[in-house]
């Protein structure tokens, strides 16, 4: 840390190790944040806090730093009936816990006759990330920016 907080835009692909795209912003609006907000991992803010305008840069994130460690603890075996799911349900098959887009992502992982088994980790939990990115643009954040805890608009405009 040190130097005052900055507003970061940056594109950026996403691989796992394998070399498998599993995002990337290209094609569509590149991402904005506010260093040290809690908007982007906590791996890859750490990694671009020196990079300028224009920097192109390979960033490698262990899991424990981006979705986190897998744990065993978040699989759990559950009734069927229990589930908010059709007739339908198949192993590989998603859905959230609650009807808030915040709730938990589950996937199926098994299904045994009535006994569903269900994994509450981030899809990407134990997975480590490398980001290709591209820094777009960086400046000091405001004072109200980082009153507010997230960048403004090119105007200055609170968008929240
Ligand atoms: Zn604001």
């Amino acid at each position: 840390m040190g130097s005052s907080p900055r507003i970061v835009t940056f594109h950026y692909t996403l691989r796992d190790p394998s070399g498998r795209v599993l995002d990337t912003s290209a094609g569509a609006e590149p991402i904005t944040y506010l260093e040290g907000g809690g908007q982007i991992i906590e791996g890859l803010d750490e990694q671009l806090r020196d990079a300028a305008a224009g920097v192109k840069r390979a960033v490698t994130v262990l899991a424990a730093k981006a979705y986190g460690e897998f744990d065993p603890g978040q699989v759990q075996r559950v009734k069927r009936g229990l589930l908010p799911v059709g007739d339908e349900l198949k192993v590989g098959d998603q859905f959230q816990t609650g009807p808030d887009r915040q709730a938990p992502i589950v996937t199926v992982v098994s299904i045994d006759g009535d006994e569903v088994t269900l994994d509450a980790n981030h899809p990407l939990a134990g997975v480590d990330l490398t980001f290709d990115v591209e820094i777009v643009s960086a400046r000091t954040a405001t004072a109200e920016e980082l009153r507010h805890g997230h960048a403004h608009g090119p105007d200055g405009a609170c968008q929240n």
